[in-house]
């Protein structure tokens, strides 16, 4: 009979590990990117691991209770799922919110316009403050930590996200009132302002057109619903209820396709508000700032010098 044990010590070894990682992960991303996520996954499953492999020159093996999460983690990342659903996790603002397949992931460009407006708003912080389609809650919730006097509300029509984000808000002990609601088409809790001094959204703006040009791993992964629209009705709606209800010192804020800014530019004019588009650190038009009457000075963001 053969005595050789099915999995040797040295597989489970962190110089194995890395390398069986970065191996089945070549065909997803980049070098750099399979790199970066098994040290990620690592740090997870086995937190202080990179002291560990300093003091034995990676020789450390991964401790036998971890060792079928490791395999789980990497047969779901080598398939192309997200980072962020096989940890159950992703850091947004300095925050670290749960996440799940169904729900949106937040990104970093949301996050770059998201620190952009409190920094904005920093001398006079808004009392109210609305999340259209908040998904894991990250908007709601880091505005909710960065202005703690202000009330904040969001909304999202998906109840999975929304338990997502309530749970969000218990773990970070951070208050937001939820509302589960299709905006547009149905109204508003009563109970909830009439006014409002900040209203931000990441609607779904990937016009369907665009469904073969978008990473695998999101189309495949994410929820289509979240990413994807047919036309720019959402933001007009947006406009509309703005123009409506937007406080006099209001701003709304929201995330656009880059090459689509213009025109959501354009169509909040049409409600009267005027804007200014600005640009992420790739230099893409990424967000939009609107309001009723004349518009206060702004800091530039970051890519906004580079980009044309
Ligand atoms: N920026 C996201 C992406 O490119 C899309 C976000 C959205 O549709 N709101 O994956």
């Amino acid at each position: 009979m053969d005595k050789r044990p099915i999995v040797s010590r040295e597989t489970f070894s962190l110089a194995a590990l890395l390398q069986e990682g970065r191996d089945r992960l070549a065909s997803v991303v980049s070098p750099e990117e399979a790199r970066a996520m098994v040290r990620r996954l690592l740090s997870h499953l086995w937190p202080g691991w990179e002291a560990i492999w300093l003091a034995t020159r990676g020789e450390a093996s991964l401790p036998p209770e971890k060792r079928s999460a490791w395999q789980a983690a990497l047969h779901r990342l080598a398939q192309g799922e997200p980072l962020a659903y096989v940890l159950g996790e992703v850091e947004f603002g300095g925050l670290a919110l749960k996440i799940v397949p169904g729900v949106f992931i937040p990104r970093p460009e949301t996050e770059e316009w998201a620190f952009w407006v409190v920094r904005q708003l920093a001398a006079s912080p808004p009392r109210t403050v609305l999340d259209v389609g908040t998904g894991s809650g990250a908007l709601a919730l880091f505005l909710a930590s960065a202005f703690p006097s202000a009330e904040v509300f969001a909304l999202d029509k998906s109840p999975l996200a929304l338990s997502v984000a309530a749970q969000n808000a218990r773990r970070l002990g951070l208050s937001v009132k939820w509302a589960q609601l299709t905006f547009g088409h149905e109204s508003l809790p009563a109970d909830w302002p009439a006014s409002w001094d900040l209203m931000v959204s990441n609607p779904p703006y990937i016009p369907w057109s665009f469904w073969n040009e978008t990473d695998p791993r999101v189309r495949h992964f994410e929820p289509p619903e979240a990413l994807f629209c047919s036309d720019f009705s959402l933001y007009a709606t947006l406009g509309e209820f703005a123009h409506k209800f937007l406080s006099e010192r209001g701003l709304l804020v929201c995330e656009v396709f880059p090459p689509l800014g213009q025109e959501v530019a354009s169509l909040f004019q049409k409600f009267s508000l005027s804007s200014v588009i600005l640009h992420d650190f790739h230099g893409r038009a990424r967000w939009i700032a609107a309001c009723k009457g004349e518009f206060p000075t702004f800091a530039p963001a970051s890519g906004s010098s580079s980009a044309r």
